[in-house]
């Protein structure tokens, strides 16, 4: 635990100084990615608490994902000790359900209630056909609610009762939202109704790296917080303690023609004179890119653990990387077929997730079920998924007469391998580990210890930072996405050039990005070019790798912003 007292905010530059230890009052804090918002935000929190005499439990932190939930946890508990418990740290569905759970009765649910899995959906939709209110009906008899209403109930109930919305303004006196740029409408009025105009809100994000706009997020919220929120506070921070010079000015030009964030500007902490360039590769293949990744990450494990024996070497940023350290990236699932196959016949170890719900996979949903009927069974949360995994292996080994109902093995033992460190973490609490399996995410079970190369879709990596990232794919027609024959909206294309600035901005040390001549889509091998993002970039900051050796030049001049 790091010293609680006047050193609290020592470990923060003086813009994120500024930023947690402001005054109170709605804040927004505006920055880049790698400027330290989500350290800021739970220094602010601590420092609140430590010396300003908030209590803990006065204070609700809402973050994207379960995971990124966790790692708030895990950061202000180093922060503040065991008071950080009493801190509220939510994602918008888990605040939601509490409400709910607080307020069952109100709402006109069962105290039981439980958010329903695919087959109950599915039976409800069935029956119910296009008609919504029917279908809630069908839900709420069986005790059920839908997992999109775990945020319009709540702010239903809030909105019918000034009592209640006292009630919870009277509790969570200081809020937090991390990612704020990916907020939804409901989402908003969600903070509204639990905010007064002129509360402790505090907004963090970049407007730049808003990539949730398929599923409702609206940027514009970000945007407009100072109009929305009484005498608001605007806190920039412009220095990127993540990446290397080289990628942070790839990426800065890479963002340039699209930035929503008038005057941005990203200055480079880390200042290595060393920094290798941007590796770029062009392969004839989506075949020979995977190959490229495999050989390469074979390199940059098997090499330079070699090279750390060398006494002479005194360079801490990459010598001794692991198989941890590397994170592969790329815009659709679909990509990462090839690529699994290279590790794996490189005898990589990996770990794939993906930004869809965890419930989707027909793995995961068939354990779910399989477990909440079960309930003979004893033990730990993980052992009982190891044994229902081989249970229904062998169930589904043999086609069954409903070939709809039938789980492919292989699924089953992916979702297995998928939700073991999600297990460990509920001990022998099933019931926690449904609710998480009903409100998670896959990326939320990434396991950030795991000696494994972790695939990722780039939407799932938001927030998350590796030494080493490989963006895969770098495709006019993959990124931006289009579809054959289509012509994507500029809103469209510019969302896209976010998600390839947030895949950017995810390297420490190393990026490299790759892109293929042909390569499998829609049913048909189709020949595709490098993406125009690319041309946006200076050529002098990338290194161009041929299918030989990457090398490392010496002797050059680094454009830096
Ligand atoms: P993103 O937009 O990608 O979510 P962020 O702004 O939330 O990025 P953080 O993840 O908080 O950035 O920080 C990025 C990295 O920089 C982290 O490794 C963090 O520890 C480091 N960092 C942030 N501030 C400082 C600082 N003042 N001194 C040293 N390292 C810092
Ligand atoms: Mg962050």
């Amino acid at each position: 635990m790091e010293e609680v007292g006047t050193g609290l905010l020592d470990r923060l530059d003086a813009m994120q100084r500024v930023a947690a230890s402001a005054p109170s009052g709605p804040l927004l804090i505006v920055a880049g990615p790698g400027t330290g918002k989500t350290r800021t935000l739970t220094h602010r929190i601590a420092y609140l608490c430590a010396e300003l005499n908030v209590f803990p439990e006065q204070c609700l932190a809402i973050t994207f994902t379960r995971r990124a939930a966790e790692e708030m946890r895990e950061r202000l508990d180093g922060l503040l000790g065991p008071v950080a418990e009493d801190v509220t740290v939510s994602t918008f569905h888990s605040l939601g359900l509490q409400i709910l759970r607080e307020n069952a009765t109100a709402a006109g649910l069962p105290a039981d209630f439980r958010i329903a899995d695919d087959a109950e959906r599915a039976a409800a939709r069935a029956e119910a056909g296009e008609d919504d209110a029917a279908y809630a009906k069908l839900l709420r008899a069986d005790g059920l609610v839908d997992l999109d209403e775990l945020v319009t109930l709540p702010v239903a109930l809030l909105s019918e009762s000034k009592a209640l919305v006292e009630e919870y303004r009277a509790r969570w006196r200081w809020i937090f939202v991390d990612e704020y740029q990916d907020v939804d409408a409901v989402q908003y009025d969600l903070l509204r109704l639990l905010s007064p105009p002129d509360g402790n809100l505090c907004a963090i994000g970049d407007p730049d790296q808003a990539i949730y706009s398929f599923r409702g997020a609206d940027v514009g919220y970000f945007l407009r917080f100072a109009q929305d929120f009484t005498d608001a506070r605007t806190v920039r921070l412009t220095r990127n303690y993540r990446s290397s010079a080289p990628i942070l000015a790839a990426a800065v030009q890479s963002i340039a023609p699209a930035s929503l964030v008038r005057g941005r500007r990203l200055d480079p902490a880390r200042l290595d004179p060393e920094a290798p360039l941007v590796g770029r590769f062009a392969a004839g293949s989506a075949g020979e890119e995977a190959e490229f990744v495999a050989r390469t990450v074979d390199e940059l494990v098997g090499g330079v653990s070699h090279r750390s024996m060398d006494a002479g070497r005194a360079d801490g940023h990459t010598s001794n990387i692991s198989f941890s350290d590397i994170a592969v990236l790329y815009r659709t699932d679909a990509q990462s077929g090839p690529i699994l196959d290279a590790l794996h016949r490189a005898g990589v170890p990996v770990q794939k997730r993906s930004h869809n719900r965890l419930r989707d996979r027909a793995g995961v949903a068939a354990i779910a079920r399989e477990l909440r009927h079960q309930d003979g069974l004893g033990g730990s949360v993980a052992a009982r998924v190891r044994l229902t995994g081989q249970v229904l292996a062998e169930r589904y080994a043999t086609p069954t007469l409903d070939a709809a109902a039938t789980v492919e093995p292989a699924d089953i033992w992916t979702a297995v391998e998928m939700l073991k460190p999600l297990a460990l973490r509920c001990g022998d609490d099933v019931q926690r580990f449904l609710g998480e399996i009903a409100l998670g995410a896959e990326v939320d079970t990434l396991d950030p210890r795991a000696e494994a190369v972790t695939l990722l879709t780039l939407h799932a990596a938001k927030g998350l930072e590796f030494p080493v990232v490989f963006l895969a794919g770098c495709e006019d027609g993959l990124l931006p996405m289009r579809f054959p024959g289509e012509r994507p909206s500029s809103e469209d294309v510019d969302e896209e050039r976010r998600l390839f600035f947030v895949g950017l901005t995810r390297a420490q040390d190393r990026l490299y990005l790759s892109h293929a001549a042909r390569r499998f889509r829609y049913g048909a091998e189709r020949d595709s070019v490098p993406t125009p993002f690319l041309s946006d970039i200076d050529a002098g900051l990338f290194e161009r790798l041929g299918a030989a050796e990457p090398r490392k030049p010496k002797d050059r001049q680094l454009r830096l912003l």
